[in-house]
């Protein structure tokens, strides 16, 4: 594609309200340099317009390992029995906490396996307790549950979920999700969003026999379902999962995903991952210039850590608790931008429309 073709392209998707699935595949296949260097540039011009060039900080507690769900890609599935599993008690997660709010962090992200054991009513207990301690919104990430749990954690306090859907393709995601079933995330999706959470929701990219077609249409469904958080990270295979020796997610895709999706979200939190960060280098000063505006730092307590492994390689697992936040300013630093310390709700509420 020459250059005036690929622009237009880009001010085609940007402008699409309904952007079109054989675009933004075209988009997606692109690998010369100029146009890579005009897409990240077009993207990262879309965030600053649309977010700003704070970069939000989410704390992270991973504060149990168990999980029912047999999903082939991770190494918290349910079959993996060499994984040593798990569950932070009240006061340890509630400790984390502490740490992370004396950091001046302003959401934690509680986040486990798909975990029966993690009981409602003493989840909302935690839930209570953070909410009247700390000045701090809380996001859950403990994947599904009925619409009355997902009702009781919104009325004990809980402001965000995050569910990713992994894949907007009903075929791939049901072969690649043991006894579960597309139909019924769609579902825990449509209840979340009921019931008023700020909705996270995202995509893995380079899962086996995933087209260039589906990932355009991931980044449609994000746009449709008016996502406040958006979360792409590149696959990574685990040597105890199903798709043990697969190929790993590419980069510059996952890279290439971001720019698109803030192109046509515009306003939706993306985080650089940390999957991102957990390649042969650490991609997510890239990810930040192509259109993310937030970090997840990990208040994971040692020695637990390395225990949430749900790919190999993951960043910061040898990693005192608080590290992250030397590391993080370094990056800003270095992008000439800065550490927004606030809640950073969902900029969906009060749109306006901005040229870029
Ligand atoms: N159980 C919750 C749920 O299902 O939403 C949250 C925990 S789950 C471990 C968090 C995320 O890890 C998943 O949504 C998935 O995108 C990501 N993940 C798991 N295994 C992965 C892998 N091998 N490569 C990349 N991402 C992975």
């Amino acid at each position: 594609m020459n250059m005036s073709d690929f622009k237009e392209l880009l001010a085609r998707i940007y402008e699409d309200k309904t952007p079109k699935t054989a675009d933004l595949a075209k988009a997606l296949a692109i690998s010369g340099k100029e146009e890579l260097h005009d897409l990240f540039a077009f993207a990262d011009r879309v965030r600053r317009n649309f977010c700003g060039d704070g970069i939000l900080l989410r704390g992270i507690v991973e504060f149990s390992n168990f999980c029912t769900k047999q999903c082939f890609y991770c190494g918290l599935n349910k079959a993996n029995l060499k994984i040593k599993r798990y569950r932070m008690d009240k006061d340890e997660i509630l400790d984390s906490v502490k740490f992370l709010a004396e950091k001046n962090i302003k959401t934690v992200v509680l986040q486990s396996g798909d975990d029966p054991g993690v009981d409602i009513s003493w989840l909302k207990d935690i839930i209570r307790k953070i909410k009247s301690e700390f000045d701090i919104a809380v996001t859950l990430s403990i994947g599904e549950r009925s619409f009355e749990d997902y009702q009781a954690l919104r009325e004990a306090g809980a402001d965000r979920y995050l569910l990713k859907i992994e894949t907007s393709n009903e075929s791939l995601y049901d072969a690649i999700h043991e006894n579960m079933s597309f139909k019924r995330r769609l579902r825990c999706l449509d209840y979340l969003r009921k019931l008023k959470f700020q909705v996270g929701s995202g995509n893995i990219i380079g899962l086996p026999s995933q087209t260039l077609e589906m990932i355009a249409q991931d980044i449609i469904f994000f746009k449709e379902r008016e996502l406040d958080m958006i979360g792409i990270g590149p696959f990574i295979p685990h040597n105890d999962s199903r798709f043990s020796g697969q190929k790993k997610g590419e980069v510059v895709l996952t890279l290439k995903a971001i720019a698109l999706t803030r192109i046509v979200t515009k306003y939706a939190h993306i985080p650089a991952t940390t999957a991102l960060g957990s390649l042969d280098k650490d991609y997510r000063l890239e990810g930040l210039e192509c259109g993310a505006n937030v970090l997840m730092p990990n208040f994971t307590p040692q020695p637990l850590r390395k225990l949430y492994e749900i790919y190999p390689g993951k960043r910061c697992v040898d990693e005192p608790v608080g590290e992250c936040n030397f590391c993080m300013a370094n990056m800003v630093n270095s992008l000439n931008r800065f550490i927004d310390y606030s809640r950073g709700d969902s900029l969906l509420t009060d749109k306006e429309e901005k040229n870029v």
